[in-house]
């Protein structure tokens, strides 16, 4: 898409010829266009859970509810109200990633093997209840970047291999250093897969493979997202692989000059 501005150049009262600027619109109107998409799907994602937990207080409020549905109903409004708060979270790291990254925290040492055992930590009482076993091996790295930005690209990743394992599946997060010195982190789950179609679009924001399955499970749609902009902030690159009901791949390669 083009925009045309033209301006006559005038020699006294004499038109003597034109300046004609001709722009190329097609990327800022295609940033408008995502932008626009962006904050329908906000209000939309914001809606469906302000909907039921007002449906459900309204309900409690009238004093009617018997006592053994209160609980039940309590424990939905809970429920709900968690999804909002990620949410409003991820939109928040989302703006912040946008706006050049002051939610990256300034560059220090993480030691990346204790960084990942921190966060299976976090994570075992969603690898329990699925009943998955999460492991943690390779080499000692330490890495210089912020680790903020780290931490929240590798919990999304190792919180999917747990999300979108299968019942007693196994999730791993294997750390290696390569020939020419760069180190990767490969989180692999054995999970139900992407299918091939779908690949390239997890990582846009709010697309899911099964909106169903994954709005049960918590998801909020904008964690791939916030790993592909937090990855690319810190010169980190992502490569995907997966099968459908087999399992997913994530590899994370660091660049030499952010190994210590
Ligand atoms: P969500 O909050 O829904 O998990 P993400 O941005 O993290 O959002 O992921 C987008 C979608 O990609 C998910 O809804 C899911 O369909 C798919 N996905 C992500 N990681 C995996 C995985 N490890 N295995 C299978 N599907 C995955």
């Amino acid at each position: 898409t083009y925009s045309l501005i033209a301006n006559p150049v005038h020699e006294g009262e004499e038109v003597i010829g034109a300046v004609i600027v001709l722009l190329d619109i097609t990327e800022q109107e295609q940033r408008e266009q995502l932008r626009r998409e962006f904050t329908a799907n906000v209000s939309h994602e914001l809606k469906t859970p302000l909907t039921s937990i007002s449906g459900f207080a309204e309900l409690m409020k009238t004093g009617t509810v018997p006592q053994e549905d209160v609980v039940d109903f309590s424990a939905r409004i809970y429920d709900e109200a968690s999804r909002l708060i990620a949410l409003v979270g991820d939109i928040i790291k989302l703006s912040e990633l946008d706006e050049g990254g002051s939610f990256a925290s300034a560059a220090e040492d993480v030691d990346l093997r204790a960084l990942c055992e921190e966060i299976r930590d976090r994570l075992s009482p969603a690898a329990q209840a699925r009943a998955v076993t999460f492991s943690v091996t390779g080499e000692e790295v330490r890495l210089h970047t912020s680790r903020k930005m780290l931490e929240e690209i590798i919990y999304n990743l190792c919180d999917n291999a747990v999300k979108y394992n299968r019942v007693g599946g196994k999730a791993e997060a294997v750390i290696s250093r390569s020939e020419d010195q760069k180190v990767m982190l490969k989180i692999r789950d054995t999970g139900i897969g992407i299918p091939d179609e779908d690949q390239q679009r997890v990582f846009e924001r709010f697309y899911r493979v099964d909106k169903s399955h994954s709005r049960e499970i918590g998801g909020t749609g904008l964690g791939l997202s916030i790993v592909k902009h937090g990855a690319a902030a810190l010169g980190i690159e992502i490569r995907l692989e997966s099968r459908e009901g087999v399992g997913t791949s994530v590899t994370l390669t660091f660049p030499p000059e952010l190994i210590v």
